[in-house]
């Protein structure tokens, strides 16, 4: 047994363990989040660099647990995209925003398009468009209203299976933003093909547009290429003064972070971004 023991160490170092541990804890507990009401959503606003108008919001998941506490979805989206979970979180999440959206229209609102992500894993089911209209028809939400958001990566599968998805969407009406933009390492290829209307650059750059020459010269070309193709640009992670500046002087559309607001519950969102008043 103490043979078994030592040769147990050997293996696994406690901290791999521990990860171990955890990664199989959060699963358990993420399988039964939505019935368990532990699963919400927060609305950050996405502010026009020039009018200071509320010119999108995104739909960010959040999990607070009873007894593991709030769970970042850094931590558990990726759990979930390896088990499939995914599934149907991602249709609860669109459930969850056509409802708020419907809340805030009845109210005669003025509301703007609401983005919502999708993983890659998500576009491996045949029934994506078809549970999407689904959920969007058995509400007042009309398709226009909402960005599907997607992250170029490697796990998109190849692009002639995700084209056809994309061109069914925008034929229903959603649009389309390419989430992280410069992270991945074929995002020009992405930007040629895809049917995209919204291009947002990922915070990496942004983060050093201030400080990097590099990041600034890069986000630049990336802005004036977006444009070129006539599509928005929005900067995403945005935090300081000194960023917004450089984003503005650079045309950059639309700007979204911390130096405007940080995702915030649906209640907040509203009474700060919807119900009339300006910056
Ligand atoms: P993302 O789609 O790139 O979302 C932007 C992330 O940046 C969010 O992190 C947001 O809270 C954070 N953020 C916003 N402003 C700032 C800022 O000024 N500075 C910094 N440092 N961060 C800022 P969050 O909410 O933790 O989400 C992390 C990722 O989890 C998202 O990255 C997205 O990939 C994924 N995710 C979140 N909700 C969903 C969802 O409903 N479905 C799917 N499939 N993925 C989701
Ligand atoms: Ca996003
Ligand atoms: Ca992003
Ligand atoms: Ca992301």
């Amino acid at each position: 047994e103490a043979k078994l023991q030592k040769c147990g160490y050997h293996l696994f170092s406690a901290g791999i363990l521990d990860t171990f541990k955890r990664k199989l804890e959060l699963e358990n507990e993420l399988r039964r989040a939505i019935d368990r009401q532990e699963l919400h959503i927060h609305y950050q606003p996405q502010i026009c660099a020039s009018s200071c108008r509320i010119e999108g919001i995104e739909a960010l998941l959040r999990w607070t647990h009873p007894t593991l506490g709030k769970v970042s979805p850094g931590e558990f989206i990726p759990i979930a995209e390896e088990t499939g979970i995914i599934m149907d979180i991602g249709k609860w999440v669109l459930k969850e925003v056509c409802a708020q959206l419907s809340l805030w229209q009845a109210a005669k609102l003025d509301v703007p398009t609401i983005a919502v992500n999708l993983s890659a894993r998500q576009f491996m089911a045949n029934d994506l468009v078809a549970s999407v209209q689904d959920i969007v028809n058995g509400t007042p939400c009309d398709p226009r209203q909402i960005v599907i958001e997607i992250t170029e990566s490697s796990s998109m599968g190849d692009i002639e299976s995700v084209l056809p998805v994309l061109y069914q969407f925008k034929s229903l009406g959603f649009q389309i933003a390419i989430d992280d933009f410069g992270k991945g390492y074929s995002a020009l290829g992405y930007m040629k093909k895809f049917p995209i209307d919204i291009l947002k650059i990922d915070k990496s750059f942004i983060q050093e547009i201030t400080s990097d020459a590099k990041s600034a010269v890069i986000t630049k070309a990336i802005i004036d290429m977006a444009h070129g193709m006539k599509l928005k640009v929005i900067a995403e992670g945005v935090e300081t003064p000194e960023q917004l500046e450089t984003l503005r002087t650079m045309n950059c559309d639309v700007i979204q972070g911390y130096i405007i607001d940080p995702p915030l519950p649906s209640d907040k969102l509203e009474s700060r971004y919807l119900t009339g008043e300006c910056l």
